[in-house]
């Protein structure tokens, strides 16, 4: 197995002119398939579990921007704080405090995206519409403070299914969202969606950044 690089460039041409960033999803992939990506200039990797990215980044040069795109439990924010770019999947206040506790700790602020539920699946975690708002309006108010964390935008997935219009419906629900909560906080410039099946309709939505996997690494067993 090895990465396809053919999909690379053509993914990294098809990005250049929205200035949208590629996040290769390395998630059970061997090292060696992440340096051969890292070697042809990649530096944006997303990983999905918190075991796995430590031993990665210990193994793999200290430039490489870590994301974090799976569901993140609180006890192990710990692990990764030191050094992780950006979480993507916070889906609660109780894990906004616990990585802005370990913010403090490891004395940085840490970056996040808060997840947002667009897809009509319940298995998928993340905040709705109303859950968000009243989160951003208390810390707009000052009632609540996060001195470590810095919320960079957004992040949502859309449904898996084979129907491309609802697709682009939940994207264009979550880029309507971010245009809302952007009105109160400009300094959000991330807006996480798309996936080796979807990006195309994520990018003609608005995203900012897509997560791809398969399309670079293969199929995953
Ligand atoms: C696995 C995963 C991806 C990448 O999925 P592909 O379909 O392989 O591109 C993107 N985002 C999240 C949150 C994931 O868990």
């Amino acid at each position: 197995m090895s990465v396809n690089q053919i999909n690379y460039k053509n993914i990294l041409s098809e990005l250049q002119t929205t200035n949208t960033t590629l996040v290769a999803v390395s998630k059970t992939k061997p090292a060696q398939e992440i340096r051969e990506l890292y070697d042809i200039g990649q530096r944006d990797f997303g990983e999905n579990y918190v075991q796995e990215l430590t031993e990665k980044a210990e193994m793999l040069p200290k430039d490489i921007r870590w994301h974090f795109i799976g569901h993140l439990q609180r006890n192990k924010v710990k692990y990764i704080a030191s050094f992780v770019h950006l979480i993507h999947g916070v889906d609660s206040e109780k894990l906004l405090n616990e990585i802005n506790k370990e913010g403090r700790k490891n004395n940085k602020v840490i970056n996040c995206l808060l997840q947002i539920h667009i897809a009509q699946e319940e298995t998928k975690f993340g905040f709705d519409r109303q859950e968000v708002t009243d989160l951003m309006d208390k810390i707009k108010s000052g009632k609540l403070v996060f001195e470590h964390v810095k919320i960079c935008g957004l992040m949502g997935m859309a449904s898996f299914t084979e129907d491309m219009q609802k697709v682009k419906a939940e994207f264009e629900m979550l880029q309507s969202l971010f245009k809302e909560v952007k009105q109160s906080f400009p300094e959000m410039d991330t807006l996480s969606m798309g996936m080796s099946g979807d990006y195309n309709i994520a990018v003609a939505s608005g995203s900012t950044m897509v997560r791809i996997g398969s399309l670079l690494f293969g199929a995953r067993v």
